[in-house]
């Protein structure tokens, strides 16, 4: 495995400043482990209040724009989360993918943005279940990735993928660990065909559905350094027991 198992949580759109109460019992429970690296990802509006009140977390933002400022009305620049104190950024999620309609070369220009900033990047692949269904979801996945990889000299150092299969995503069903291992080894196959050496030190997190019970199966699949976790982190109790079967 590539460095420490990293367990990230995505609040998505939830997440009022009564739940930072949340976050730092998961950041007292994330000093007790430390051997994980914890992250989580909460909306923009509590980036800066989420770092301060926690120390042994990573804290990050969901999304950013791809320009440093200017006139983008209700954007966020990767040099406004830095300012706020977040460490890294989602990008390429599969439901700004939909919902708003990103592109692979959009999500590779966040990203560039993002690591200019100085920020870490968690990019998100992953194929629908028509597309697992009809048996092209490697391909699906790795056409992605050869879209919205970042390019430069430190684009892999500052960098992990999250493979999240979007029909895995706040279901309940998860792809068995076999299917999960062998996507991980062709997105592993990619990065090094990217990045050479570099390539083999990225971390590739499954996401979609990782709960407490079935984190240490999927935690255990070949070429799995970590999980992206939405519903099951926005509790400490449930987070901290996924932190603790990394
Ligand atoms: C996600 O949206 O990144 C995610 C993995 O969600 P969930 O864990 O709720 O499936």
């Amino acid at each position: 495995m590539a460095g420490l198992p990293y367990i990230v949580g995505n609040w998505k759109m939830n997440g009022t400043r009564a739940m930072l109460a949340e976050a730092r019992a998961i950041d007292r429970a994330a000093s007790r482990f430390p051997g994980v690296q914890v992250a989580l990802a909460p909306p923009f509006t509590l980036v800066n209040a989420m770092r301060e009140a926690a120390s042994d977390i990573g804290v990050g933002g969901q999304d950013c724009h791809v320009q440093a400022s200017g006139a983008f009305t209700g954007d966020v620049s990767a040099a406004l989360l830095a300012d706020a104190g977040a460490d890294f950024v989602i990008v390429g999620h599969s439901e700004r993918r939909a919902l708003h309609g990103e592109t692979n070369q959009l999500v590779r220009d966040k990203a560039e943005a993002a690591q200019a900033a100085g920020l870490g990047v968690i990019l998100c692949v992953g194929e629908t279940e028509a597309e697992r269904d009809s048996g092209s979801a490697e391909t699906v996945v790795t056409d992605q990735l050869a879209g919205s990889l970042p390019q430069g000299e430190e684009a892999a150092a500052k960098l992990s993928v999250a493979y999240e299969p979007v029909w895995a995503i706040g279901t309940g069903r998860v792809p068995s660990v076999g299917d999960v291992g062998a996507m991980h080894r062709a997105i592993r196959e990619k990065l090094t065909a990217t990045y050479g050496e570099a390539g083999a030190a990225v971390r590739i997190l499954y996401g979609g559905s990782v709960n407490a019970g079935n984190a240490s199966e999927l935690l255990a699949a070949d070429e799995v350094g970590g999980a992206l976790v939405g519903g099951a982190s926005l509790t400490a109790e449930a987070f901290t027991a996924i932190i603790g079967a990394a």
